[in-house]
């Protein structure tokens, strides 16, 4: 029933304006823009409702799988090697943590809830930041951010240095090797690769549909919403079931936030941890860092640099395939 109204709120009730939004304009001028957060779409998770069937994982893989990497073998040669070579490419099927070709999955954690052992899963990808450090301290404007809130990586700009996963308090983008711009202008050098995540089915998003792992999830675990009408509807479902909400405050603030039963303290011990696989501690504002907005200022010029040379070497390519 929540989805249903849900749906209906997402595709009339107001949303228009935050669901029609088009893709994020010239790399670099937005980059330093404060976000409105009352622009911004957000997604409730309802952990206690997750049954952990994994729908959502394969709606993803469905509705995304256009996007996915397909690197050229062999991969170039890297001076100096420090760049480990990261190929997914081989092991597309692995769905029990964050690969370029999983940008969803269900994090399981052992807890205790009134005296009985209880499995809990927890649908993990890309957190959404209001204010997200991967966007604002990506020296290439190849990590965007859309007025609606949405986060995305610009395949056709990255170069694979792995500044939006360092910036990550979750290390969320996960890098393929042997795709993207830096074969054609560097292809010894820069981060051999494409940062891959989650990018809230912006394209769906902006046809009025609902993310591909929402409409998908039979139980309603996700509603999606104003940022404001979701972070009211957290506290009423944390007051009813007497819980816990992370992602109000995480990182600034964020567009995901989920509810528990649990507290997260305790979820963030029981959860498997590594990389691709993300933590639920605590996060303090990391774009709150002097150090980090000072960076902002210096790299944001670059953006626009690596826009004009990603859109030549696009513009080469289609020229060249067709003629
Ligand atoms: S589809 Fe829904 S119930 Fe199934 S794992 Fe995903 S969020 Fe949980
Ligand atoms: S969770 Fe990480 S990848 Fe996602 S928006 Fe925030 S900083 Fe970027
Ligand atoms: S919002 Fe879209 S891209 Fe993100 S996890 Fe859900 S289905 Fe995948």
């Amino acid at each position: 029933m929540e989805k249903q109204i849900s749906r209906r709120a997402f595709l009339k009730g107001g949303m228009a304006a935050a669901a029609g939004v088009a893709a994020a304009g010239m790399p670099g001028s937005e980059a330093l823009a404060e976000p409105d957060e009352r622009k911004q779409l957000a997604t409730l998770i309802d952990i206690s409702k997750c049954i952990g069937c994994e729908g959502c994982v394969e709606a993803c893989s469905e509705a995304n799988a256009g996007k996915y990497p397909d690197p050229q073998k062999p991969f170039p040669k890297m001076y100096p090697g420090r760049v480990p070579v990261e190929d997914w490419s081989e092991k597309q099927d692995v769905n029990d943590r964050l690969t370029p070709y999983n940008w969803l999955y269900i994090q399981r954690a052992d807890v205790e809830i009134n005296g009985e052992e209880k499995e809990l899963t927890i649908p993990r990808r890309c957190m959404h930041c209001v204010n997200p450090p991967c966007v604002k301290l990506c020296p290439w404007g190849a990590a965007q951010q859309q007025e609606n809130g949405i986060s995305r990586i610009d395949s056709d700009l990255c170069l694979g240095g792995s500044k939006c996963k360092k910036v990550c308090p979750w290390d969320i983008p996960q890098r393929q090797t042997g795709t993207g711009l830096y074969l054609d202008i560097l292809p010894s050098m820069a981060g051999n690769g494409v940062m891959y995540k989650c990018d809230r089915c912006y394209d769906r998003v902006a046809d009025g549909e609902l993310p591909a792992c929402i409409e998908a999830c039979p139980e309603d675990v996700q509603i999606i919403g104003p940022r404001e009408d979701i972070i009211k509807k957290a506290h009423a479902l944390a007051k009813e079931i007497n819980g816990y909400i992370y992602g109000e405050a995480e990182n600034g603030g964020t567009n995901t936030i989920y509810v528990s039963a649990v507290p997260f303290e305790d979820l963030n011990q029981a959860v498997e941890q590594g990389n691709g696989k993300p933590h639920l501690k605590a996060v303090e504002d990391t774009m709150a860092q002097a150090n980090n907005l000072a960076a902002a200022m210096i790299i944001a010029p670059l953006a626009g640099i690596a826009a004009a040379v990603g859109k030549f070497f696009k513009g080469s390519k289609t020229v060249s395939k067709g003629a």
